[in-house]
């Protein structure tokens, strides 16, 4: 699968020392490009751990699924709150669906 980068939405987190999608990504895989947006050095890389998708304040970026298990349209998004994670997906007909998770309890909060 792989990274994409919204240019219309990613800022480049000019305002941070380092970006938290650079910053996080286990791989290293992340740098910010000559135009001052996030972009992928070598998309094969990527193992779709969605550490970068879950951790950007913009919603700049999104995992997409190879054209061979979905179209260009099927779309996994989460996001992210205090003690839990919603994902919704959309699948190739624009079926969504919304899965909520748990990321602290209670006593943990
Ligand atoms: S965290 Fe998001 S907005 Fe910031 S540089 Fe990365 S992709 Fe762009
Ligand atoms: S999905 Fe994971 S491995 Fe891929 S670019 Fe994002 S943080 Fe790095």
């Amino acid at each position: 699968m792989g990274v994409e980068v919204n240019k219309d939405l990613c800022t480049g987190c000019k305002n941070s020392s380092e970006p938290v999608c650079v910053k996080y990504c286990p791989g290293d895989l992340l740098m910010i490009d000559d135009e001052g947006k996030a972009a992928i050095r070598s998309m094969e890389d990527c193992w779709d751990c969605m550490v970068c998708v879950k951790l950007c304040p913009h919603k700049a970026l999104e995992t997409k699924l190879p054209y061979q298990l979905a179209d260009y349209k099927a779309r996994l998004v989460p996001e992210i709150y205090r003690s839990k994670i919603i994902w919704k997906t959309e699948d190739i007909e624009g079926q969504c669906e919304v899965f909520e998770l748990q990321t602290k309890t209670e006593d943990s909060a």
